[in-house]
Order: structure tokens, then sequence, then C-alpha cells
């Protein structure tokens, strides 16, 4: 579907970096999420859960974002919010965001930008399928913008996962 860039969004977009940075600084990895409504008022906020989580491979900021997200919020009024993240949403993540019924994601770096930033590591084993191609298989629509500000997604993982 056509996607269109917003007044708010980079504004947003650098808030989830300013997530994924605290969720660094505490432990977890570097990414974070930001639920928004159709104004731009931010309604939640969520980091990554690697640590905090226990351990939990899948405790991705988008994965833990949506679930929150689907439990207080009803279809109708999620279809018009948007979700604000580091990274591109996995597929498990995006999936999790068409389950939830979030209408729109902007995202800063792409998986694919990552996977050649990072390379190999065991921690982050980047599953490289573009978000888009997961919600072109649903039945509601979900728009996409991104990458947007990629470089400055990018610095979140400076020095970050090599040896991991
Ligand atoms: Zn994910």
């Amino acid at each position: 579907m056509a996607s269109t860039i917003r007044p708010y969004d980079e504004s947003l977009l650098r808030k989830a970096f300013d997530v994924a940075r605290r969720s660094r600084e505490g432990g977890d990895h570097p990414f974070g999420s930001i639920l928004a409504d159709r104004d731009g008022n931010v309604l939640l906020e969520q980091g990554n859960g690697y640590s905090s989580e226990g351990g939990d491979r899948t405790a991705h900021a988008e994965r833990l974002l949506a679930t929150r997200a689907g439990k207080a919020y009803g279809l109708d009024f999620l279809a018009e919010c948007t979700m604000y993240t580091s990274a591109e949403p996995c597929a498990m993540c995006s999936g999790t965001i068409y389950w939830a019924g979030i209408g729109r994601v902007v995202f800063g770096q792409s998986e694919k930008e990552m996977k050649q930033q990072i390379g190999e590591s065991e921690e982050n084993p980047t599953l490289d399928l573009p978000c888009h191609v997961v919600f072109a298989a649903g039945q509601r629509p979900t728009e996409v913008v991104g990458p947007m500000l990629a470089a400055e997604a990018a610095k979140l993982h400076e020095e970050y996962w090599s040896g991991r």
C-alpha cells in the first residue's frame, strides 16, 4: 500500500532510538519501539527484553510492544496507530504487529543493512525478510515507512555485537 510520511515521524522515531539506547544501557539488546496514536501522541514504549525477560530470545521490542498494545486497545483504534521502531521488524515481530492490528510501522535501519553491519552473531542472527513482504500476505493493510534516519539507527549498534 502507498506510504505517506507525516511531519512528526522523524521526532517519534528518534524517541524509539532513545528507548533503544536505554535498553542497551540497561543490559538488553539495543532495540526500542514506541506506539503512537494517529495524532502522534506516545501511548506505549518498549525496549528489548533479552536479558530483563530472563534470556528470552523472542523478547524483541516490537513483539513485546505489539502484545501489550493488543491487550490495551481495540482493533479499530490500533488500525490508526503507528509503531516507531529502531530497526525493521523481523518476520516474528511483523506477524505479531499484524495480529495485534497496528496499522502503520515506521522503522530506522533495515534488516538487510543490519545484517551487513553486524555480520554473524549468535545473539542476533538477523532474519532478513522485509516486513512489507510479511504484511502483504495479510488480510488487513499495514502501512510501512522506512528505512528512515538509517545512519542514526545504525549508531545504536556500534561496538555492540562483535564477540556476541
Ligand atoms: Zn523481531
